[in-house]
């Protein structure tokens, strides 16, 4: 179940063992498992007497801001220097949910300049090797539920309290869409009952994280429906969202997460993908699901500039939303008999 040899486990140890400057990475525009992850592992690092820090690419959502430990992030993009001093003195460099260095934005640099040992905890599929020590894991339904394993790997579960079970709960509960989606094991649910056991409160998580839509996001999400397109003969559907569309709901960061399962809960898709026209990069940001064995990982990679896992990926487009979109259609032409299987 640990993917990591025995050498490394013991190597990790023996450099834990004494007082260490650690930085932790989630990946640019972090999600619910790439903070989760990094401040249930900072807690942790921090209760075993380290002198530890989330240094986060770029901003992320509001409903991901109540978290434990949140308001000592550091947010690259805004403390450059600041964070650009703490990586190059930093003994170890903790790099989470994330797969390749690039993922982590302009940090890459200063983070391949560091001359700390770098430990990768990640489950997306093909990792690359830039670390010292690569915890890489594609079965796993998350990288907080993996860091949990790293913990249980210390030897120091019983350093997990309610601030960082929660931190680990949030990870676990968005990347497997609140414990549904197919890496959802019965490992996934001991890891969960243990967290509750400790006094994690799920509804408290749920509400925190769910139940706090904004007016605007709401009508967002009806502007979405509305745009929904199905492809019958590819058993696909996709969704598109302008600037205009984004601006005049007063578009957040964040507001669009979770739109594109709607596109995979129709009856007979197979694929399901969203385009976002993004104003700040002058990107079209794409994001694939699929179900079964249509792979997005690769679908994202080979067409989209993109990758991830196998049943969810995203990726980015240059061209304009129409041309992207044209693009898109008449790949599934290639893929028709697969998508039909
Ligand atoms: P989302 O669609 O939620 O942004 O991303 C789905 C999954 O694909 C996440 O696990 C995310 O980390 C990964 N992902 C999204 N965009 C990219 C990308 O551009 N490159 C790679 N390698 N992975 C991505
Ligand atoms: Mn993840």
């Amino acid at each position: 179940m640990f993917s990591m040899d025995t050498s490394s486990i013991l190597d990790i140890k023996k450099l834990l063992s004494t007082s260490k400057k650690v930085v932790i990475v989630p990946h640019k525009n972090p999600d619910g498992d790439a903070m989760g992850s990094a401040l249930g592992l900072c807690l942790y690092l921090k209760k075993k007497g380290h002198i530890a820090t989330v240094i986060a690419p770029n901003d992320y959502p509001e409903f991901l801001k109540w978290l434990p430990g949140n308001d000592e992030v550091i947010n690259y993009e805004m403390e450059n220097s600041i964070s650009e001093n703490i990586i190059s003195s930093a003994d170890v460099i903790f790099t989470l949910d994330f797969n390749i260095l690039h993922r982590c934005g302009e940090m890459e640099t200063p983070i391949k300049n560091a001359n700390a040992v770098k430990i990768m905890i990640d489950h997306h599929q093909e990792p690359d090797s830039y670390a010292d020590y690569t915890y890489s894991d594609v079965n796993m339904c998350s990288t907080s539920q993996m860091v949990y394993h790293f913990i249980e790997k210390m030897e120091d579960l019983n350093y997990i309290d309610i601030a960082i079970g929660e931190a680990l709960y949030t990870g676990i509960m968005t990347d497997t869409a609140s414990f549904r989606f197919p890496l959802t094991t019965s490992i996934t649910h001991k890891v969960i009952a243990q967290l509750i056991e400790l006094g994690v409160q799920k509804s408290k998580i749920h509400d925190a994280i769910y139940d706090t839509n904004s007016f605007g996001r709401l009508q967002l999400l009806g502007c979405a429906m509305n745009n929904l397109q199905f492809l019958e003969n590819y058993s696909t559907s996709y969704i598109t969202l302008t600037k205009k569309e984004l601006d005049y709901h007063g578009f957040k960061k964040g507001d669009t997460e979770g739109f594109v399962n709607y596109g995979l809960s129709l009856k007979g898709a197979k694929l399901a993908a969203i385009f976002i026209e993004h104003k700040q990069e002058g990107i079209i940001k794409i994001s694939f699901r699929s179900k079964g064995d249509f792979d997005v990982n690769k679908f994202a990679r080979n067409h989209f500039k993109g990758g991830g896992h196998k049943n969810a990926s995203g990726g980015r487009s240059n061209l304009n939303l129409e041309d992207t979109i044209s693009k898109f259609t008449n790949l599934l032409t290639e893929y028709e008999l697969e998508l039909n299987s």
